[in-house]
């Protein structure tokens, strides 16, 4: 039991990330392949959740330590504390997810004023110097909580003093006497010096970093990626190697294949003489890995090597840490990499083409948030602005919002719903709630594997990083480009996370190269990253046609969507919404039906329309199901304003003539007026006052189906009636639709035309047996399905409560968004086997919103639903995750 407290690499693997977090199962596993990895040890989660618990390690621990630590020195030939060859270590949090940056790492542990001279031995004066004003900094720092700028004006201000143009340029004594400056920073904030004893140094650093699992920005971050508070980080101590001991040593940060377009070849970022942070933090500008292969050939080949390795072995991209000393290659850390939405497409297509995994897993490694963002509109490139700046495409994207300078203005700017671009000298781990606040990110420094751009990158987040000439002045709230031009703050910026360019104002946009290739268009700009992105999009979306059983309808109403629609891959239109035929100068003539007396003649108008509106739609959909409702909307939808009529009226009563036709309408709106409209006069509910309007339609819809059908199209024709409640509703309404249906069947064509009904009450999906003998079909609405079960108003939700219900932890989503699975999602159920029970042959869609949301299609594909029909550009959306949910059945499916 208690050797579960502590792991040495040579014992662990990675399918024990639980225990050893992700970096210390994968130090394990790369120990196992044999690559040159230092030596090391993980305390484990199990002894972070016994610190968490009682808030102090478990007694044990401390003798374990002093085992591995001796095992150390052994595998090292280094003694821990030595005056003359010291044992340095590195001390690493590493939870089970990836939490980029969130906590904290101490170097160089071990350091005291008695082991520097073997140091200096070691490396120079200048090294050991710089490896201990790096301990003194991140021990006062992460243990002993002083602000990390205290240390950064230090070191800035010594830069100016000698010139140095960076901190590699620092000579042994100015490092020297920063490093009693620091100390006397840590006298002055805690009272206490760097201990002097290496293992109480190495003791503390280990609780820090126990004690970071919990820091503010950490449970920002884990909120946002739903990774549990309870799962405690693990802690890797290992064997210090040395980047900094000279021109011959180096860091660097490097990735398998490109993390932003996906291309097939090694990527990344190195510094010569510098410690893995310095890469990291964009505080000097990084050569690129190519560059590498001229310092250092040997220790370049050797690299690549490992890569391909690693790529084999994980069967994905992966990211590394390596530290070159002396010429000497180390690896420290991997883990499978951060990827932007196009490389995920990319990659997974790629490796699935190179034979390393089969497509079923390839379409596993994608999913529809990312195919969504690639099918977002980009800038217009062709409008020919001149870039403000520009600077590295560290995560792909096109956004506007207003410029702000720091996490807490963003975090502000976006609770009031004002998009906003957080422009920063380089991003911390301290700014995740503002770079998750913000639509992009833009920062004068780092690389590509910056922080900024790295943790960007896992939120699909805007970024460009590395801005050249950029000066960011956070107190002033201001930054100022070479030429002089200053962005203040609520500037509006528009970012090109894909070319790295950043623009005043607002730019126009144009849509996605990947949404024209999938709508069969021309792309406008057709690059050959783009090309490579829109190919794999189709390599796997023609997977996932093949696989699902769900088939994916649009919701559209006018003849191009239609046909937007059916290019993007859509199967027929599973929600023709009558209503929004109807808007615009229509409008008028559905009121003349309901106030007027020459109600006859608008009728006969608005067939004629609808008639021309189905004809276009079912034409557009050949061969394919048109799902129409019937007329939903609440009746006061189609009348004037109340408050407005009355006040006309009023007016006009006072000048002493009121026309009568005037008043007449007045005395409809007030008859028709309601307080809960959507809980009113609407839906199937409409027959009873205008059933006249309701034949219309069918009457236009099924003529339309007849005529295209004389000339040899195939139109397929459906009904569907909205909001029942009850079955006798849903008879009354089939009955009226089958009287219309055979008037028009003995004056023209027969055509089939099933009748369905919408499941979007509570009662309806609970009487839901009882319907399926009055409806060939169901489609669940599952916007008023969420309304009415939860009781709250959907037009409403967002600006109302549900945002301090989501503040307040009481509602992890938006259940208008997202569909809940509990409430909503068990009356699904239940209505899918009452229906199914009375007839087992019933048809099943869904068509609110959920429908294209990808986690919710995931549930409605494992419910046993036939179709899902959504808005046509989340048409492809919802065929990946369908044929996802068939890959990885989802767990209404499994449980049922
Ligand atoms: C629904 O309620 O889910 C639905 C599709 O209908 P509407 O949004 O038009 O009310
Ligand atoms: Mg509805």
């Amino acid at each position: 039991m208690s050797t579960q407290l502590l792991v040495p690499f040579t014992e662990g693997d990675r399918s024990m990330s639980a225990l050893l977090g992700g970096k210390g199962a994968n130090l394990a596993e790369m120990t196992r392949l044999g690559l040159p990895v230092p030596p090391g040890f993980t305390i484990t989660t199990e002894a972070c959740r016994e610190f968490m618990a009682h808030g102090s390690p478990p007694p044990e621990l401390t003798a374990m330590v002093t085992d591995a630590l001796r095992d150390l020195e052994w595998r090292s030939g280094q003694m821990f504390g030595s005056a003359s060859d010291p044992l340095l270590v590195s001390v690493r949090s590493g939870a089970r997810f990836s939490m980029p940056g969130m906590m904290e790492t101490v170097l160089n542990v071990g350091l005291t004023d008695v082991t520097l001279p073997g140091l200096v031995a070691r490396g120079g004066a200048r090294f050991a110097w710089d490896c201990y004003r790096r301990l003194v900094q991140m021990f006062g720092h992460t243990v002993l909580g002083i602000d990390a700028s205290r240390f950064e004006d230090l070191l800035s201000k010594a830069r100016a003093a000698t010139g140095a143009s960076d901190d590699a340029g620092l000579d042994a004594a100015t490092l020297a006497d920063l490093v009693g400056e620091f100390r006397s920073v840590l006298v002055s904030h805690t009272g206490q010096d760097l201990p002097q004893d290496p293992r109480e140094q190495l003791d503390r650093a280990v609780t820090a970093v126990f004690a970071s699992w919990d820091s503010p920005r950490a449970r920002v971050y884990r909120a946002h990626e739903r990774i549990p508070d309870d799962l405690g980080t693990a802690v890797n101590v290992v064997a210090m190697v040395y980047g900094n001991t000279g021109p011959r040593s180096g860091s660097g940060v490097c990735f398998t294949r490109n993390p932003a377009t996906g291309k097939a070849e090694a990527y990344g970022d190195y510094l010569a003489n510098a410690q893995g942070e310095d890469v990291v933090n964009g505080s000097r500008t990084t050569l690129p890995l190519s560059a590498l292969a001229g310092l250092e050939p040997a220790a370049h080949a050797e690299l690549l090597d490992h890569l391909r390795t690693l790529e084999r072995h994980y069967r994905d991209l992966c990211d590394v840490e390596f530290t070159i000393e002396d010429s000497r290659l180390w690896v420290l850390q991997t883990r499978v990499g951060k990827r932007s939405p196009a490389a995920a497409f990319r990659i997974a297509a790629d490796l699935s083409e190179e034979g390393l995994i089969s497509l079923d897993e390839a379409l596993g490694r994608v999913d529809g948030h990312q195919l969504e963002s690639l099918l977002h509109p980009r800038f217009d490139a062709a409008a020919g602005h001149e870039p403000l700046a520009s600077g590295l495409p560290a995560s792909p994207g096109a956004s506007v919002g207003e410029a702000v300078f720091d996490p807490a203005t963003a975090v502000v700017r976006a609770a009031e719903g004002r998009p906003c671009v957080l422009v920063r000298t380089e991003t911390s781990p301290d700014d995740v709630d503002g770079i998750i606040a913000a639509v992009a990110v833009v920062t004068a420094r780092g690389g590509l594997t910056s922080h900024a751009a790295v943790v960007a990158r896992g939120l699909g987040r805007t970024c460009v990083t590395s801005v050249s000439g950029l000066d960011v002045d956070e107190s002033q709230r201001l930054a100022v480009l070479a030429d002089g031009h200053r962005i203040e703050e609520g500037d509006l910026l528009s970012v090109d996370g894909t070319s790295g360019h950043v623009y005043a104002g607002r730019l126009r946009v144009t849509p996605s190269p990947v949404y024209a290739a999938m709508a069969g268009r021309e792309p406008t700009s057709p690059a050959a990253d783009d090309e490579s992105t829109a190919r794999a999009v189709r390599l796997l979306l023609a997977h996932a046609d093949r696989v699902r059983h769900l088939r994916v309808r649009a919701n559209a109403e006018t003849p191009a969507e239609a046909r937007e629609a059916r290019a993007l891959g859509a199967e027929g239109i599973g929600l023709c919404r009558t209503e929004h035929m109807l808007l615009g100068a229509r409008r008028e003539l559905v009121e003349r039906v309901v106030v007027d007396d020459r109600r006859t003649e608008a009728l006969a108008e608005i067939e004629r329309l609808a008639m021309e509106d189905f004809t276009e739609l079912l034409t557009a959909m050949d061969g394919l199901p048109v799902v129409v409702r019937l007329l939903d909307p609440p009746l006061h939808e189609f009348l004037p304003d109340l408050v407005e009529l009355s006040v006309r009226v009023a007016a006009e009563g006072a000048r002493g003539l009121v026309e009568p036709a005037l008043a007449a309408r007045l005395a409809a709106v007030r008859r028709w007026h309601e307080q809960n409209p959507m809980l009113g006069l609407r839906g199937v509910r409409l027959l009873t006052v205008i059933p006249e309007l309701v034949d219309a339609h069918v009457r236009a819809l099924v003529s339309a189906a007849a005529v295209l059908r004389q000339q040899g199209l195939d139109p397929r024709p459906e009904i569907m009636v909205p909001l029942v409640a009850d079955v006798a509703e849903l008879a009354l309404a089939r009955r009226r639709v089958e009287v219309t249906l055979e008037q028009v069947a003995t004056t023209r064509h027969t055509v089939d035309c099933p009748v369905g009904v919408m499941i979007e009450l509570p009662r309806a999906a609970l009487t839901a047996g009882a319907l399926a003998g009055e409806a060939e079909f169901f489609s669940f609405g599952t916007n008023d399905l969420t309304q009415t079960t939860w009781g709250i108003s959907r037009d409403d939700a967002e600006a109302g409560f549900l945002t301090s219900y989501r503040e307040a932890g009481l509602l992890a989503d938006d259940p208008f968004t997202r569909l809940d699975e509990t409430g909503v999602g068990e009356l699904i159920l239940i209505a899918v086997d009452r229906g199914r029970v009375a007839r087992p042959d019933l048809g099943l869609g869904a068509c609110g919103e959920h429908a294209g949301d990808p986690e919710s299609i995931a549930f409605l594909a494992g419910a046993g639903l036939d179709y899902v029909s959504c808005s046509p550009p989340r048409v492809p959306v919802a065929r990946l995750e369908a044929g996802r949910a068939a890959v990885r059945p989802s767990e209404a499916g499994d449980t049922r």
